[in-house]
């Protein structure tokens, strides 16, 4: 029989995870069904329990659900656990497993696909909003040399570096003092390495208060924000010096990927999806 998945959100129209899960599923010849669902903003609970009763086996969960699911969830990945919200939800009887797919997509995407690696890096990430805070604990395990978090409330900035200073990393090779928060205006000054727009700047066209000399040469500018051509935030980077630029579409079918393999345990190739996407979306 048919496996069910959905991707719940609100609005949810303009989603592009069914036609990638359904790439992905025809890829591995896997038989499932995977579909967009609405769910009224108060309404997310219930939405799922239906689902689940009528036997959906998981789903994602986009905007503004993430931190509802993460409630909702009856057990927790580490990962999930960390970023405070759940993008992946797999039901197993009475158990709903809530997982955080988005930070692996990320650094997969900016690993493998943008041959980037993360290790001795001097990293900016932009924005303490869900997505920074669930991206932070896969990019320190990357071991970079420096993880600096800026956000227009520098406050939420700093708390957010509190929080992920303990963690413990694979051979000793980063120390907490590595990771810092704090306003635009403390970048003045600094460079470096990789530069990740986790802002929602970009949606409103808004320019970023970034001082010059920020990109370094050889630097990678990375906008989790996608869309037809160049975001605002590209454009800036570039502008900036920044030697290179990427819009997030890399992320979305990486961390749809992680999803399909925390249901099916099959990890998807996905160059040839993103190319599709990618193509549909310049259209
Ligand atoms: P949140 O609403 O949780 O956080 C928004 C962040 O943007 C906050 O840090 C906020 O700062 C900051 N911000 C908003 N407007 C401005 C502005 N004009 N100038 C400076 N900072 C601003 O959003 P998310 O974290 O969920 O999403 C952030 C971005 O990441 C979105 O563009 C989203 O589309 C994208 N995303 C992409 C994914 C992908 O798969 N490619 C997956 C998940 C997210 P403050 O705290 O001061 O309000």
């Amino acid at each position: 029989m048919t496996d069910r998945y959905c991707v719940f959100g609100n609005p949810i129209a303009h989603s592009r995870s069914p036609a990638i899960h359904a790439a992905f599923a025809a890829a591995c010849g896997q038989d499932i069904a995977y579909a967009a669902c609405l769910a009224a903003v108060d309404g997310f609970p219930q939405a799922v329990a239906e689902f689940c009763a009528a036997g959906g086996k998981g789903a994602n969960v986009t905007v503004p659900f993430k931190e509802e699911a993460f409630r909702l969830s009856t057990r927790l990945s580490e990962r999930a656990a960390r970023a405070g919200a759940v993008n992946t939800l797999a039901f197993n009887g009475a158990e709903i497993f809530g997982d955080n797919t988005d930070g692996a997509g990320l650094v997969r995407d900016i690993a493998a696909n943008l041959n980037c690696a993360l290790a001795g890096q001097r990293i900016l990430l932009l924005g303490a909003g869900g997505a920074a805070r669930g991206a932070l604990a896969p990019l320190l395990a990357g071991q970079p040399a420096e993880l600096f978090i800026a956000n227009r409330s520098a406050d939420k900035a700093e708390a957010l570096a509190a929080a992920f200073a303990d963690i413990a990393l694979p051979q000793g090779g980063l120390s907490a003092a590595v990771i810092g928060g704090g306003s635009f205006a403390q970048l003045a000054g600094k460079s470096f390495d990789l530069v990740i727009n986790a802002t929602s700047a970009s949606l409103s066209g808004q320019a970023l208060p970034l001082p010059p000399g920020l990109f370094a040469a050889g630097s990678l500018a990375y906008d989790m924000m996608y869309g037809k051509g160049e975001t605002p935030f590209m454009a800036q980077a570039r502008a900036q010096g920044a030697a290179r630029c990427a819009d997030g579409l890399g992320m979305l079918v990486e961390q749809a990927a992680e999803a399909f393999f925390v249901w099916r345990g099959v990890l998807p190739k996905t160059t040839a999806v993103l190319a599709d996407l990618r193509r549909q979306l310049a259209a």
